[in-house]
């Protein structure tokens, strides 16, 4: 690199390199995604095209990030918990931040078309990101719950929404207005009048997605056509509880 005169002016730059020892989160959310959604006709409350598609998205960059040990997504955000022990980019906040979320965002373009054949997109969508340090295993998981139980919360309330504007005939005005200050008991209520059972709603739905790595035998095949089989680390994604012991016992590998 060729010295000039001007070089000084790289001491303006601020280190912002993040805590070791410290779980690492990434949020991304869309922006204006209210918009995006109306203007592109997802179904609602929930556009089963729109999630797998974040989920292809969220694929991609955990295919691009190993350190990623799990990553959680519901409607239009996600998140990515890098382990404690994280060295990417020496932990610099704002490239992690910005490389995760550009991205995210290249792969949810990049993706559109295979998930929306039908539906041509009317102007580029943007992703926020920030990134918070978690300094405990249990702060972490916590973080996972709090995201988990947001999107139980909001799918009930937007099951039962939608249910009362598309089968009650009301307004989203009036629908809005019957549903303030009704409990968990009142909304399962509400959905039996009209033949519902929000039990029966979709795992994906009611419970967001999981991405986490999973260890797989493939056959590989050599020059003299010999099978052999070869372990393969794979994404997979899962539509469970995240918040009970059960999934951390049954992937310990997470919390290392
Ligand atoms: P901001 O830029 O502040 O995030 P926003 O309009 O994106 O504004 P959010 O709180 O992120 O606000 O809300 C996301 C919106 O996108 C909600 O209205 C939600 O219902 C909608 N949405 C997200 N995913 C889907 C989906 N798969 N199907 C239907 N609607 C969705
Ligand atoms: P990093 O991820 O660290 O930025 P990099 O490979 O992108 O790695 P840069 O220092 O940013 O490294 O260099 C950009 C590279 O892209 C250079 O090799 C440059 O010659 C090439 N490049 C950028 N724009 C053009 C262009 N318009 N035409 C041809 N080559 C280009
Ligand atoms: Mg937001
Ligand atoms: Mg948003
Ligand atoms: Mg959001
Ligand atoms: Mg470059």
């Amino acid at each position: 690199m060729a010295n000039s005169r001007y070089e000084y002016v790289r001491n303006f730059e601020q280190p912002d390199n993040l805590l070791p020892s410290t779980w690492l989160v990434v949020r991304v959310d869309g922006k204006g995604f209210t918009k995006f959604t109306t203007k592109h006709e997802f179904k609602k409350p929930n556009d089963i095209r729109a999630l797998d598609l974040m989920n292809r998205a969220a694929k991609v960059v955990m295919e691009n990030m190993d350190e990623i040990a799990i990553s959680y997504g519901q409607s239009d955000e996600f998140s990515f918990v890098f382990s404690k022990d994280a060295k990417a980019y020496g932990r610099r906040a704002s490239k992690l931040m910005t490389l995760l979320v550009s991205q995210f965002t290249s792969a949810y373009v990049f993706y559109w078309s295979e998930f929306f054949p039908d539906t041509k997109l009317q102007f580029p969508p943007a992703f926020d990101s920030r990134v918070v340090m978690y300094p405990s295993d249990r702060i972490m998981r916590d973080y996972l719950c709090w995201r988990q139980v947001d999107c139980h919360i909001n799918n009930m309330y937007n099951t039962c929404f939608w249910t009362l504007v598309d089968k009650g005939g009301i307004t989203p005005k009036e629908a809005e207005k019957r549903l303030s200050g009704t409990f968990k008991k009142d909304k399962h209520e509400l959905l039996y009048g009209f033949d519902m059972n929000y039990n029966n709603e979709l795992e994906i739905f009611k419970k967001g997605s999981v991405l986490v790595r999973d260890k797989v035998f493939v056959d590989v095949v050599d020059r003299q056509n010999v099978v052999t089989k070869r372990e393969k680390t794979v994404v997979k994604i899962k539509h469970c509880d995240i918040i009970k012991d059960a999934f951390w016992k049954e992937h310990p590998e997470i919390l290392g």
